[in-house]
């Protein structure tokens, strides 16, 4: 799924006529933030201008190409904040299940500022460690949706300003680097949605959000049907429960006309209250299939930070265990801890790989073999490389 998110791009410099010599790899200072290729042009034709005798005109099989990789010489550890749902400014004090509107816009703003990047939960688990070079991978989850204070469209189809996805939608606009990416852990079976059931037109103001939410880097997977206790469910309960929460969001959306965003969804689980269930039930579970025939890709966990704050390693790590991934209760104290602690959390590093024969760029052994040439002549340091979709472990 997410078959668009090829995150790396080719780096081709193709030689022309101002280009008197085939360019030659100049060392790219990891520490700088990533060179863009326009730079990198420039920067080969400059150093080759002074060349001026008369130079071989390359041939096509010899472009050189460089491939831009994001290096993480350090494992990530990637904190996934735990939102419910909003409280309107006027409340006293933010709970862990309702934050004050001003407190989650302020939390944002905060993170932001620390070098955080909201990343997409799902893609991570796959593989896709990319995070803008100098940022901070971070997650944020909702639970227990849908919720008229966590989201509701107005008349236009956009989110009311009385919401907190608005709030947080206004502001990953006004802050790209922060970013809009969400994943929601919904319960459909267990509320009515916005005024309540005029003839069932809940449904159909249900549906519309949920599209926008999906259309908006807000992405819904589940969070049982009926907020069941887990830990006192039997197998077929759980699967029932799974099934049944499935089942409605595909009919919300075959109803409204847009079957095509079915498969994408993808199948994520999130505990309602952290309660776990034992033997049977937990096989039932973890064996969880959706209709699309999607096996369970992650189970998410929910805990405070005073039993000891956890954070998602690398899904290559040893200590990654997607079916019990954690996640952090109380958005204000994780915020207040990840500030303070803002210099525990690493960030990647980009360099670039080349230049390599055009022809051999796809083949994965070859590109290794790259790699470790560039680790060994100083020029990239040792790390986990994210290379054109591809994972390469050069530590
Ligand atoms: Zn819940």
């Amino acid at each position: 799924m997410k078959k668009t998110l090829i995150f790396l791009s080719l780096l081709l410099l193709t030689a022309c006529s101002t280009t008197p010599t085939e360019p030659t790899a100049i060392p790219v200072d990891i520490e700088a933030t990533a060179l863009s290729v326009a730079q990198t042009s420039v920067a080969q034709t400059q150093v080759a201008i002074p060349t001026e005798t008369a130079t071989p005109i390359p041939t096509a099989t010899e472009v050189p190409v460089f491939l831009e990789a994001i290096v993480w010489a350090e494992d990530a550890r990637v904190p996934i904040i735990n939102y419910h749902q909003f409280a309107p400014n006027t409340s006293e004090n933010s709970t862990d299940h309702k934050i004050r509107m001003e407190d989650f816009v302020a939390g944002l703003d905060q993170l932001n500022q620390a070098g955080f990047t909201l990343i997409h939960l799902e893609d991570w688990i796959k593989g896709d460690l990319s995070v803008p070079v100098g940022r901070k991978p971070l997650v944020f989850t909702m639970d227990d949706l849908f919720y008229n204070n966590q989201i509701r469209l107005d008349e236009n189809g956009e989110p009311r300003d009385d919401t907190g996805m608005y709030l947080a939608w206004e502001y990953g606009q006004a802050h790209p680097e922060f970013g809009y990416k969400w994943s929601l852990f919904a319960n459909l079976g267990d509320k009515w949605y916005a005024e309540g059931d005029e003839a069932g037109k809940w449904k159909d103001d249900l549906a519309a959000t949920i599209i926008w939410c999906i259309e908006h880097d807000a992405r819904v997977y589940n969070h049982s049907y009926t907020h069941a206790r887990f830990d006192k469910s039997s197998g077929e309960g759980i699967h029932w429960e799974l099934e049944q929460n499935d089942l409605f969001l595909r009919q919300l959306l075959l109803n409204a006309g847009r079957e095509d965003l079915i498969p994408d969804l993808g199948n994520m689980f999130a505990i309602p209250f952290g309660y776990w269930p034992q033997g049977s039930a937990y096989n039932a579970m973890v064996n969880y299939i959706t209709p699309e025939g999607d096996p369970m890709l992650a189970v998410f966990d929910i805990d405070w930070i005073i039993n000891g704050i956890k954070f998602m390693a690398p899904p290559y790590s040893p200590e990654f265990d997607p079916m019990r991934v954690p996640r952090i209760a109380m958005p204000p104290e994780a915020v207040e801890y990840l500030v303070a602690h803002q210099d525990e959390f690493p960030t990647p590093k980009s360099c670039q790989v080349g230049p390599l024969e055009e022809d051999r760029a796809g083949d994965q052994s070859y590109v290794e073999e790259q790699i470790q040439a560039q680790i060994t002549s100083g020029a990239c340091p040792k790390g986990v490389y994210i290379l054109e979709g591809y994972t390469f472990d050069a530590r």
